[in-house]
C-alpha cells in the first residue's frame, strides 16, 4: 500500500468531496519508453496510467487534472441529464484492476465529450487508454481504435491552438501526430507531419525531437521504397 497516496478532490459538478488513489512519484519507474512517449511499468501496482482519471462516486462525473473548471450552463445541464441522472453510487477511489481503470477512462471520455472539453484534453485521454491496451492488455485492435481517436483530437488541437495552454510545444504536438499516423499505417500523413517538425521555425530549440522526426521520416521513406521495388 505504501506506493499509493490519497488525493482529495471536489467534484466540479455536484460539489461532493471525495478521495482517489494516486501513485507516489518516487515509485513510478518506467522500464522503457516508446516513440510516442508511452512508458511501460513493472507492475499494475505502480502504473500511474491506471489512476489518471478521477471519478466522482456521487454523480459519475469523471475528470483528469487537465480538465478545466469552466462550464457553460448547457454543459452543466447535459452532465446532469446524461451522466448524473443515470448514475448509481460507485467508488473508483480504491486500488484499481485494469478493468476498473479502463472503465474510469470510458467515464472520463464520456464526461469530456458531454462537457465539450478541449481537444488536447480528449486526446490525452484517448492516447493513455491506447497505451494501457498496448502495454498491459496487449490488445492491438483496441489500441489502434484509441490511437485513431487520439490523433483526430490532436489534429483538432493543432488547428485550434488549444495545446498552447497545456504543457505541450507545437513541435512535440506535430511529432506526436506524425508518430501516431505511422503507428496507424497512415504513411502519407506521417511523412507530412514529420516534415512539419523538420522544417519548423523553432527547430533549433528542440533538436532531439527534430532529430527523431528526421529518423522516422527516413525510415518510412526507405520502407515505402522497398515496397514499391519488390
Ligand atoms: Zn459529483
Amino acid at each position: 500500500m505504501e506506493q499509493y497516496y490519497s488525493r482529495d478532490i471536489s467534484c466540479e459538478n455536484c460539489k461532493h468531496a471525495y478521495s482517489t488513489l494516486k501513485i507516489k512519484s518516487r515509485y513510478i519507474r518506467p522500464l522503457s519508453h516508446d516513440t510516442d512517449f508511452c512508458s511501460t511499468y513493472q507492475s499494475e501496482e505502480t502504473n500511474p496510467l491506471l489512476y489518471y482519471v478521477s471519478v466522482c462516486p456521487q454523480c459519475g462525473y469523471a475528470v483528469t487534472d487537465e480538465f478545466s473548471d469552466k462550464f457553460t450552463s448547457e454543459s452543466l445541464q447535459a452532465i446532469r441529464t446524461k451522466i448524473q441522472k443515470h448514475w448509481q453510487y460507485k467508488d473508483y477511489g480504491q486500488i484499481r484492476s485494469v478493468k476498473t481503470a479502463i472503465n474510469a477512462y470510458k467515464l472520463g471520455i464520456y464526461s469530456g465529450i458531454i462537457k465539450k472539453e478541449a481537444a488536447i484534453v480528449m486526446a490525452g485521454l484517448y492516447l493513455r487508454l491506447a497505451w494501457i491496451y498496448r502495454t498491459v492488455e496487449k490488445n492491438t485492435t483496441q489500441e489502434q481504435r484509441f490511437l485513431q481517436l487520439a490523433v483526430e483530437q490532436f489534429e483538432i488541437s493543432y488547428s485550434t491552438g488549444d495545446f498552447e495552454e497545456k504543457d505541450m510545444s507545437e513541435i512535440k504536438l506535430l511529432y506526436l501526430i506524425g508518430d501516431l499516423h505511422s503507428r496507424l499505417d497512415q504513411e502519407r500523413q506521417a511523412i507530412q507531419f514529420f516534415q512539419m517538425v523538420i522544417q519548423h521555425k523553432a527547430k533549433e530549440k528542440e533538436k532531439r525531437l527534430v532529430e527523431k522526426a528526421r529518423d522516422r521520416w527516413y525510415e518510412i521513406r526507405a520502407a515505402s521504397k522497398l515496397q514499391t521495388t519488390s
